[in-house]
């Protein structure tokens, strides 16, 4: 029978595993595995696989039989590599770490004890053969400290819980004399390790264990079941880490970085995890242990400024051992090592965790040093990222000492700080008075109707909807900070407050929003712009000043080498559109023109007012003029590229007030009675309005409007082509289920087009398509394929009707439902592949079968999202689009889909 594997071995050439093996090993296990084979000085150890983990967790906490003879066969195999033994009385004994090491690392989320295989005997030992009896027994204290904190679960329960062994130290060194850890002699030492143990038999109920191999499996043991603490477990959550990974255990042998003065341990980046600049930099301190680097107790000293003078020759083995480990992984390595007694030891290395910049510039980088490739640098940046290198951001030293109010959905990226303002209207007042106000907008949630408070607003903050909701995709289209969903805090529209955290904000307090974190503060937090907007947008910067950019340019043109899909932007505006081509926009996708009549609200309530056709028709004049001004300006900001324009979408009753007082000045400036004012919004009003009267059933029931705005777009075409500039307008028809539903409206369009082109006597090469928004036009999209030229998957509604989930209402439920497990992510935020996803499916076989060349797009907001333009490609769109700032994203993850696939 074969015996399964379940201890690796690491150490010098007998090392089992290698660096591929993290899966099995961890990635901890793995890469000492592969540091030791490439002869790089780590001291000898196991990995515990994490088959063995899952097999804990499935037998109720038991081992696999096998296990206890291989943990013994590897410890004999520590003991001759290090030429020490443990339990050791005679000469120095060996002691070893126990850690965790999950197939991602895990920083920080599960347990770690130190120093294991010391006891009354051992200490002994060690503080004879090591000359340094405070060294000694201050291992020992920290030892027992450790292992009842971990092992035997003696932590403190919640805040107010006091830690026994804190209590103890506190007390000794009150009674020493001294104010910190280091500064206790060895005596008092003594007397801590007999009151800890004290505290463990008193809290336990049991002895400690002076057994050495009891030691070991009680480390064991506890890194297994911090595998579930509740940290980890968040932490898994958080980064889509499966719960059924499981972790290794680690065990290996002891190194001391705090045996005296020749001593010191320390962590490195071998290059900057925050710019990605060149260059080790990192922390170390003398006579340390490795914890007392990262706990902010003693300050360490900076690797790149004192460790060449301070020890040239651990400096030089130390540089050239980093930019091995650099050369061999092919990435930033953040690393941990010790020194004892001038002699440096490896102890962890692993791709180091970095910011959007820092990815970016690092992998341009190293394709230009030869390290790796293009495609290599392109597959390795999380696409997300690369939005940090568009927003201003809060810089650390802003954030620094400042804990969030409240915490919503991050649903616009990036950094913004302003006063408060909840009325949209006043907001624009204020901007008004003054174009450099800094204006957050706080609102329960944000409607159609607040769009001019939005726009002057440098960001929105609302207490409810989600990452779809209005707020969040005209926001994040905007280009503003946004977060939404923010349920802890909480609004009083009348008095005019905003409270969180038991802070109570004013109407004209200054508070911050983190759009990349959901993160809410009080007061202003200083920001930076972006430097890649002000070369590329504002053309306030020199490209060859900004080397951010130059990277940031670098990394998108190798993209658009290998990507497949085109990108095309949602846009409204000819401002939009042009930062959109600035971004790399190949098109609009689209162009939601319910916007537009809102910088015309009184021309366009008249027209909601008409009470039949003739006047409707007569309300619809100017708005055709102020519609046709508006194409005009995407059409020439988009030079020649593909614009696609939406037909009106939302339901009337988004666009007339609500107010008493306001419906009485509509009647004052129709000349109409208030009371009628009322009826009709009485009259507009539905119970579900997302399912009501809106989409084509708008120009279905009032042909009118989709003439004047098929008028108007085929009139800015004419206008814009006479002026020399190619013009692809494709009309788009919002929300059909029926074949039927779009004949209607291709019929109106197509006649408004021909009067236009045989008025102008010149054609302008225009389509004709729909938006795929419900489940009923995916299984029949090979009828609506009859007659529509182009798809254009509105992933919003689609999402929206396919799980029968109302966009502006799931921020309610949304998180309970991500803690749960039950939604894996948010289903608006990122595509649900394996239901809306498979509705997308039938829609482009059906529709492909019925038109072959049938051109596919998507423009909900999944089409910025990473995984689903992964989704797209796979699917065989020609095209993604999304808010411009998310342009580079789609950029960089089609590519990274392609390459994929290659
Ligand atoms: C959609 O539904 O995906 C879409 C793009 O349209 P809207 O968000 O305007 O409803
Ligand atoms: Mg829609």
């Amino acid at each position: 029978m074969s015996k399964t594997k379940y201890v690796y071995f690491f150490g010098g050439e007998n090392t089992d595993g290698n660096g591929s093996m993290k899966p099995l090993l961890g990635g901890k296990g793995a890469n000492l595995a592969e540091m030791a084979k490439i002869g790089l000085p780590v001291p000898a150890g196991f990995t515990i696989t994490t088959e063995v983990c899952t097999y804990f967790y499935a037998n109720g906490q038991q081992y696999p039989l096998e296990l206890k003879a291989q943990v013994d066969a590897a410890m004999a195999g520590i003991e001759k590599a290090m030429g020490k033994k443990l339990g050791d009385t005679e000469g120095l004994p060996l002691l070893v770490s126990c850690r965790s090491g999950a197939r991602d690392s895990m920083p920080g989320m599960m347990d770690t004890v130190l120093n294991i295989g010391l006891n009354d005997k051992t200490v002994e030992v060690l503080a004879k053969k090591s000359g340094d009896e405070r060294f000694a027994w201050d291992c020992y204290r920290r030892f027992v400290q450790m292992y009842g904190r971990v092992v035997l679960d003696m932590k403190p329960k919640c805040k107010t819980d006091h830690c026994p062994f804190e209590d103890l130290l506190e007390a000794k060194k009150k009674k020493a004399g001294v104010d910190v850890d280091s500064d206790l002699q060895a005596e008092y030492l003594k007397e801590l390790v007999v009151e800890f143990k004290a505290a463990v038999k008193s809290q336990t109920g049991l002895d400690f264990p002076e057994d050495p191999m009891e030691q070991v499996w009680g480390g064991i043991g506890a890194v297994f079941s911090s595998w579930m603490n509740d940290r980890a477990i968040v932490y898994r959550r958080m980064n889509g880490i499966p719960h059924d990974w499981g972790t290794a255990v680690n065990v290996q042998a002891m190194v001391f970085g705090n045996m005296g003065e020749t001593c010191a341990t320390g962590v490195a980046f071998t290059r900057d995890g925050a710019t990605g600049a060149k260059g080790i930099v990192g922390d170390y301190l003398f006579n340390a242990q490795g914890e007392d680097v990262v706990a902010g107790i003693r300050m360490p000293k900076k690797i790149e400024v004192s460790m060449a003078q301070e020890m040239p020759d651990v400096w030089e083995e130390f540089s050239k051992v980093a930019m091995i480990l650099e050369k061999h992984y092919k990435d930033i390595q953040d690393v941990e090592f010790t020194i004892e007694n001038k002699k440096l030891w490896m102890l962890q290395t692993r791709n180091a965790k970095r910011t959007g910049f820092a990815h970016v510039r690092s992998a341009v980088d190293m394709v230009n040093e030869g390290l790796i490739t293009p495609e290599r640098a392109i597959a390795r940046i999380p696409a997300n990222d690369l939005t940090q290198l568009l927003q201003p951001v809060f810089s650390g030293e802003g954030l620094k000492g400042r804990t969030p109010l409240a915490k919503g959905i991050n649903a616009g990226p990036g950094a913004a700080t302003g006063q408060i303002y909840f009325q949209p209207e006043e907001a624009e007042a204020v901007w008004q008075k003054d174009n450099n106000a800094k204006i957050i907008l706080v609102r329960h949630e944000t409607t159609p109707e607040d769009l001019r408070g939005m726009k002057v607003s440098a960001g929105i903050l609302t207490s409810s909807g989600g990452a779809a909701s209005h707020a969040a995709l005209v926001g994040r289209q905007m280009g503003k900070a946004v977060v939404c969903g923010c349920d802890a805090v909480k609004i009083d529209y009348k008095a005019e407050t905003v409270t969180a955290a038991g802070k109570v904000l004013k109407k004209g307090d200054w508070i911050s929003i983190d759009g990349f974190t959901g993160c809410v503060y009080d007061g202003q937090v200083p920001t930076s712009p972006s430097e890649v907007l002000q070369v590329l947008f504002s053309k306030t910067l020199k490209a060859e000043d900004a080397p951010v950019y130059q990277c940031f340019h670098q990394l998108m043109s190798w993209s658009d080498r290998y990507r497949k899909l085109a990108v095309r932007a949602n846009a409204d505006t000819p401002g939009e559109a042009e930062q959109a081509v600035a971004l790399g926009a190949q098109g609009i996708g689209l162009t939601r023109t319910e916007h537009m009549f809102f910088d015309h609200i009184e021309d366009f309530r008249a027209m909601i007012l008409a009470d039949n056709v003739e006047d409707r028709q007569k309300a619809l004049e100017p708005l055709l003029k102020y519609q046709q001004d508006d194409f005009e300006g995407l059409f020439r900001a988009m030079n020649g590229r593909p614009v696609t324009i939406r037909l009106l979408d939302p339901p009337l009753h988004e666009f007339v007030p609500h107010e008493a007082k306001e419906q009485e000045a509509l009647a004052n400036k129709l000349g109409i009675s208030k009371e009628k004012v009322a009826q009709r919004v009485k009259d507009l009003a539905e119970f579900n309005p997302m399912l009501g009267h809106r989409g084509c059933r708008l120009g279905i029931v009032y042909p009118e409007i989709t003439r004047m705005q098929a008028t108007a777009i085929c009139q800015a075409a004419v206008k814009v082509m006479k002026e020399g500039i190619d013009c692809h307008p494709e009309i788009m028809v919002p929300l059909p289920g029926n074949a039927s539903e779009f004949k209607h409206q291709e019929t109106v369009i197509r006649e408004a087009a021909q009067k236009v082109f045989e008025k102008a006597g010149i054609t302008s090469d225009y389509m004709v398509g729909t938006m795929i928004e419900l489940p009923r036009a995916c299984v029949t999209a090979d009828k609506i394929a009859e007659h529509a030229e182009f798809f254009s998957f509105g992933t919003n509604d689609l999402t929206q009707t396919g799980l029968g989930i109302s966009r502006d209402d799931y921020g309610t439920y949304i998180n309970e439902y991500q803690e749960l497990d039950i939604f894996a992510a948010d289903p608006f935020q990122t595509l649900d592949q394996e239901g809306v996803g498979e509705l997308m499916k039938i829609a482009v076989e059906k529709g492909k079968k019925t038109r072959p060349n049938i051109k596919l797009g998507i423009c909900g907001e999944h089409g910025g999202d990473p995984a689903s333009v992964k989704f797209c490609h796979k699917l065989g769109l020609n095209y993604v689009s999304c808010s411009p700032l998310r342009l580079p994203v789609a950029r960089l993850a089609a590519a990274q889909a392609a390459i994929e696939e290659a």
